[in-house]
């Protein structure tokens, strides 16, 4: 019997498929309809016609589409589509969300679900990021189906049911659905501007890292780990690593690959319903600056842009790391000097009015309490040559980051993000491991009491 694995799948088969994995579980997809490629927008009609509302009736040409763009990509593919439905016969409206910089607020969700009728039947969101999340957010409130039509490959949040948010000043990950149709037609995603697709390419290198955590932590903590999606996602990201230049001269099969990955991402995170085939200690890195931006009023960078420079950074920060030698014994008086009060202080120093946030963490992980630094120590040493292993194979790639980002004039430096003093983006290397309860490479160096000397590498490797 020929046995098929995730990774020898196509994507087509990926968003369809119930599989009964080696790891135990049973990996579960089930979006409706996707077409990535050159012209793939003409999919929309057929798309369409085989549509079913929530309760399995079909969409009919008596039911309200609804475009949704902003003043950018209304221009890129927003209009397109609105004549597109139209000339088939569907009722349609639109609205063009009329700002320069959106970020998904109980604001801007408020706004959309203002002008958005209440008998719209299928809300067709014309962007990328934040068009998509307001309109993942108020389709899923009213219980209809949306569809994601893209205009830049610069985010992962393609395929995902969750949507990233800021609700009060806090950032959090709002329960919602997951797109019923998905299109990348790259005669749109390879007009987008170079930064955009940067912070795609960002987004997409940092699952070097993110995987890389995602084994630390299977490892050290018996965290729940699947090798086939890990599999699926590492080739994933290599097809688009070794197709930068298509994407700089703006070949449509790289643009495919790019957004197959994007949409991938989402995929491999459904599979095992969390997070951790797309995020480790990069994403983190690029939750905190975000988290600092808005402590400074400051809109801040794109995702992919974040987390592409938080990548760079530990792609260095684990090449470095393997010319140290540990000394456990160290690492263990390292771990038991760990000082609460003086820590608190610094967290309010640090995250100022997030500070709360990052305590309850604390309540609840323990993260940095003797006993259960010294437990991960004492698994450190056992599994050190594995863990080397993990590591080399990780820097051997995570390391072109710079090259890959940097193809696109993307930011590859946190010199480049200058908003942040040096002193700023110390405070941000040494804390950021607070922000979740997740275990990745910022806290495996601290673990390991090498955490300091690691930041003090990276602040004089790019700021002298
Ligand atoms: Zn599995
Ligand atoms: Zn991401």
């Amino acid at each position: 019997m020929c046995i098929m694995h995730l990774k020898d799948m196509t994507i087509n088969e990926l968003i369809t498929v119930d599989y009964a994995c080696d790891c135990g579980r049973h990996h579960h997809m089930a979006i409706d309809h996707l077409a990535v490629g050159k012209g793939a927008v003409n999919k929309l009609p057929e798309f369409l016609a085989e549509q079913k509302m929530k309760d399995g009736t079909p969409l009919t040409k008596e039911d309200k589409i609804f475009v949704v763009a902003d003043v950018h990509t209304w221009y890129v593919n927003g209009e397109k589509v609105y004549n597109m439905v139209k000339e088939l016969g569907y009722p349609v409206e639109y609205y063009i969300m009329p700002h320069e910089e959106m970020h998904t607020t109980e604001v801007y969700i408020g706004e959309l679900d203002e002008h958005m009728p209440q008998d719209v039947k299928l809300p067709l969101a014309c962007g990328s990021g934040t068009i998509n999340d307001l309109t993942r957010m108020v389709s899923f409130k009213r219980e209809i189906p949306y569809y994601i039509i893209g205009t830049a490959p610069s985010m992962d949040g393609f395929a995902t049911d969750v949507a990233p948010a800021t609700i009060k000043g806090l950032k959090c990950s709002l329960p919602a659905h997951c797109a019923s149709g998905i299109i990348g037609d790259t005669d749109f995603l390879s007009t987008a501007p170079d930064k955009m697709v940067a912070a795609g390419i960002g987004d997409i290198i940092a699952k070097y890292i993110a995987i890389n955590d995602w084994k630390l932590s299977h490892i050290i903590n018996d965290e729940y780990f699947c090798e086939e999606v890990s599999e699926l996602m590492l080739q994933s990201t290599d097809k688009v690593a070794n197709s930068v230049d298509g994407l700089v001269s703006g070949d449509p099969e790289a643009y495919t690959y790019l957004m197959e990955c994007l949409v991938l991402i989402g995929i491999a995170m459904g599979y095992v319903n969390n997070s951790r085939p797309g995020s480790g200690a990069e994403h983190s890195m690029g939750h905190v600056l975000e988290m600092k931006c808005a402590l400074k009023g400051l809109y801040g960078e794109l995702h992919g842009t974040s987390v592409g420079m938080a990548t760079c950074v530990m792609a260095k920060m684990y090449e470095k790391f393997l010319t140290l030698d540990i000394d456990y014994d160290k690492a263990r008086a390292h771990a038991d000097a760990f000082d609460y009060d003086a820590w608190v202080a610094e967290v309010n120093r640090v995250f100022g009015s997030s500070a709360p946030q990052i305590l309850k963490v604390f309540e609840k992980a323990g993260q940095h309490k003797p006993e259960n630094v010294r437990r991960r120590i004492d698994r450190i040493e056992q599994n050190e040559a594995q863990i080397r292993a993990i590591l080399t194979e990780t820097v051997e790639k995570a390391k072109k980051a710079p090259e890959y980002i940097g193809a696109m004039h993307g930011m590859i430096t946190p010199k480049d993000y200058k908003v942040f003093s040096k002193e700023e983006f110390r405070d941000i290397l040494t804390y950021t491991k607070e922000q979740r309860d997740r275990y990745a490479g910022l806290q495996f160096f601290y673990d390991l009491g090498v955490l300091d000397e690691l930041v003090d590498y990276i602040i004089d490797l790019y700021y002298d």
